[in-house]
Parts: structure tokens; sequence; C-alpha cells
């Protein structure tokens, strides 16, 4: 019998719907593995195990009496740059230690209505500034499938939470790739949701205008369960856009004949890219041409730019958004005779190493002289990248490309040179600059055993493009069906 830390978001749901399964049992499973295995993983910053059984309690009663809702007795773990109320959010800084937000973020509000269960706060990298969660301040992640290798970031704890049976979903942030990447290298399902379709209020800025809260699963109907009840307009966030959410659920099963697929020539470079992950991402092209469509090979003549204007525009934003830290209105506070010394060493203290060099670099590109050669130029080039991308979708249905270029990498290969680690986001960023939903869903494995994840790219606001795609795929592979072996701490 699968063990219920096992079980996909949505076998799990049919469970608890079929009276097969209470949500206190399916609780209580992931609060007993999180005590044998999180201390091996570190997935978990704050466990909210009281409260989980509570709510639990809750939706079997609510159950009981017949209400029925989305993700009635759903056990989820939330990334720790998620506001929740009375409940510690770090966003994985020492500046934020012991802050408890009065409210909570508009997306777990949503879940929380829809009968979902918190499990606790999981670990990122500080401020989401990352690529592998080496860069919290409260240790790393590591990732289930291997123990030495990374599980990605920024948002790692949450696709580690997954991976390693800790949660039956998690929701995780992307500025830059940190929902997709760490659902590559945990191989799961993750979608990032277009710019605007899922409410930021609550969500701890990094860049504002690419930040976006998505969602991770073992499957692509998972992660879509998890959105349908997160997306829609909220007056508390006015970037987020008046539109109607459609019934993504209803399109799971749709037919993918016909559609067109494009291929960018830009990501699919040789000798750049892991000689597995590329034979992986052909071979699952092939399996969707299979299922019917047709693939196109495009161009998207920008791509080169990506990185560096995407690291401009992020640190310029955070180096603005990050200002707010002053040890006054939140968290940890270091107290001098002198106001500025007080802001200096409750800054220099609070902030780790990557994040500082994010504010030198982000208040430089912002600053008079500097701001037309580096800033002004990096938005000129993401006009060109969201051009790019609008002229692909006059002929194409969505994108399909690597996720990374390479699977999970170990400890430190990465963490010790920031370019090295800037450069993993390669072909992740795009999606952010042009403001487009992405996917990644699990494609195959490394000779290692490493997952590997394919990205899926939508035009803007047709996330169901993606849904679709996604799901037609996993109805012939089995890649997501596959777990970790289990984890003895
Ligand atoms: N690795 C990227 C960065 O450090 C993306 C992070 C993210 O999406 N939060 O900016």
């Amino acid at each position: 019998m699968t063990h219920l830390t096992e079980l996909s978001l949505s076998e799990g749901l049919a469970k608890l719907n079929a009276g097969e399964l209470s949500a206190v049992d399916w609780t209580q499973a992931y609060l007993d593995r999180i005590t044998q295995t999180d201390p091996a993983i570190h997935a978990y910053l704050t466990v909210t195990d009281t409260l989980a059984l509570e709510q639990a309690r809750q939706a079997d009663e609510a159950r009981a009496r017949g209400e029925q809702l989305p993700l009635l007795g759903v056990p989820i773990a939330i990334k720790d740059a998620i506001s929740t109320k009375g409940i510690e959010t770090t966003c994985g800084s020492k500046i934020l230690a012991g802050y408890r937000p009065v409210f909570n973020a508009t997306a777990v509000e949503r879940l929380l209505q829809a009968g979902a269960i918190m499990l606790g706060k999981v670990n990122l990298d500080e401020f989401a500034m990352g690529s592998t969660t080496e860069n919290s301040a409260y240790g790393v992640t590591r990732n289930p499938w291997n123990l030495e290798h990374v599980p990605g970031g920024s948002s790692g704890g949450s696709g580690a939470a997954v991976a390693g049976g800790l949660a039956a979903a998690s929701l995780g942030t992307d500025t830059g790739g940190s929902v997709r990447l760490p659902g590559s290298f945990c191989g799961i399902s993750a979608l990032k949701p277009s710019y605007g379709r899922v409410s930021r209020f609550g969500l701890i800025a990094y860049g504002s205008s690419l930040d976006q809260i998505g969602s991770l699963g073992w499957t692509v109907e998972d992660v879509t369960r998890v959105m349908q009840v997160m997306a829609g307009h909220d007056p508390k966030d006015s970037t987020s856009m008046r539109l109607d959410v459609p019934d993504y659920l209803a399109q799971l099963g749709d037919s993918i004949r016909g559609m067109k697929l494009g291929i960018p020539k830009e990501y699919f470079i040789e000798d750049a890219i892991q000689p597995e992950v590329l034979r992986a991402i052909r071979a699952g092209i092939t399996q969707l041409e299979q299922l019917g469509a047709e693939i196109v090979e495009i161009s998207l003549p920008h791509t080169e730019y990506c990185l560096s204007a995407y690291y401009i525009i992020a640190m310029s934003e955070a180096s603005s958004n990050l200002a707010r830290y002053d040890g006054i209105r939140f968290g940890a506070k270091i107290n001098k005779d002198d106001m500025w010394d007080s802001y200096r060493a409750t800054r220099g203290q609070g902030f780790g190493e990557e994040v500082k060099r994010r504010i030198l670099i982000g208040t430089y590109t912002l600053s008079a002289g500097y701001y037309d050669a580096y800033y002004g130029k990096a938005q000129a080039v993401r006009t060109l990248v969201k051009q790019d991308f609008d002229r692909a979708f006059e002929s194409v249905d969505a994108i399909v490309t690597p996720v990374a270029p390479t699977t999970a990498n170990r400890f430190g290969s990465a963490s010790s040179d920031p370019m090295q680690m800037y450069l993993m986001d390669v072909f992740s960023v795009s999606a952010n600059l042009a403001g487009i939903p992405g996917m990644s869903i699990p494609c195959g494995f490394d000779d290692a055993g490493l997952p590997i994840g394919m990205q899926l790219l939508g035009a803007q606001f047709k996330e169901e493009t993606l849904i679709k795609l996604g799901h037609a795929y996993q109805q012939v592979t089995d890649w997501h069906t596959h777990r970790p072996k289990p984890i003895h701490a």
C-alpha cells in the first residue's frame, strides 16, 4: 500500500471525499514524517503542528456535515516569504527573526477558506535571492533525492517538502524561476502563473514587477487544484488583474491534438546543457508530438540578454524594497545610542552576504548617472524580450525548453561563485521578464538518479494551455509517480 505521505494531493483528496481517509490521519502522517526525516532534509523553518491538527479536525467535521470545499483537509506547506497571521514569517532572514504578521497573504487566506490545512513554513534563500537555498540564514535544505545535492531555490523548502513526503503540496514564489527550478530539481510539478494572476498581497517583496506566487505538487492536476483556488483579482493588490479565472480543472483531460509547440533554438545550445537533460527534454518533446502536438522551431532572438536584464531589474527593485527593514517596524533590532548606528548595526548584522551584494548593486544601478546606462537599458531589453514572446505566440500555443541547463548541483559548487549561481536561471528568468506563465514537469532522471524538469511556457493569462499540455503528458508518462527512497534521519 502507498504510504499516506506518498499520495499525490489529488489521490489524497479523492480518498478524503470517498471517506477512506480522514484529514486528521493524513495530517498526522505528514507530521510524523516531518519529525522522522526533516532533521535530515530541513525543509521546515516552523511546523504549525497544533494548528494543523485543529484545522484537520475542523475539516473532518465540515466534511461530515456535507460541506464541499475544493481543498478540504489537504495539508500544505507555505514558503516563508508569504505572510501568515500570528505565525513567524522570516523570509529566510535574520532581520525578520521573530516577525509575526498581523494578517494572512491573500493566497494563504484563499487556501484556508478552501479548507486547506497549514503544516508550516518552509525554507528559502534569504529574501528569495538564490537558486539553491544555500543562502538561507537558517541553514540549507537538502534534496530528498540525494542529500548531498541542493533542492534548487529559492523555494527549496517548498520543493523538498513535496518530494520528501512532508506535505501534499506547497506554495512557492517565482521572481526569476524560484518555483520552477525547485520543481525541476526535486522531480515534481510546479506552476508559476502570469504576472497579475495571483495576488501578491502579503508576499514579502523582492522584485515587485517580477514576483508571483506559484504552486508545487507531484502532478499537474495537484498544482492546478491549488492554482484554481488562489487565482483571481484581489482588491488589495492593484497589480492583480480583473480577469475571470477559467475553470482550469474542467480542462484537465482536453486533447492537445493540433496544438502548436515552439522549440526556441536559443534554449537548445548543445555544449551549454548537460547531455542527459537535453536527451530527456527531446524525448519529452517527441512524446508531446505523439500526443498530436505539432512541433515548430522558433527563435527568441533576445534570449542572450535576459539574464543581465533580469539581474539588473531584480536587484534594483530589491534595493528599494529592502530599504524598509530598519529594525523599527519589522523583526530584529539592534539598539545603539545613535539612530544611525542602530540602522547600521541592524542592517549590517540582519542581512546576509548575498542580500547585501544585491542591495549594493541595485543601489548603484538606480543611482543618478548610472540609471540610464543600467536600469533604463534593462527595461528596454525587457520590452524586447516581451515582444519576442508576443511574436512567438502569434504562431504557437506554447513553448518547450529545459528548466535549467543541469540537474541539481552539489552543495557549494554554485554558491561559492555568484556568477555560477546566476547562470542556473538562464532559461527561467525570461518568463518573469515577459510576465507569462511557466510550468515545470518531471521528464526523466540523469545517470546519477537526479530528476530533470521540462519547462512549458504559455502566452500571458493562458495558464490553461500549460495545464492541458502537462496533464496530457502525465497521462502517458510516469515520471511524476517516482518517489525518492525513504530517508532515515
Ligand atoms: N535565482 C533568482 C534570483 O536569485 C530567482 C529567485 C526567485 O525567483 N526568487 O534572483
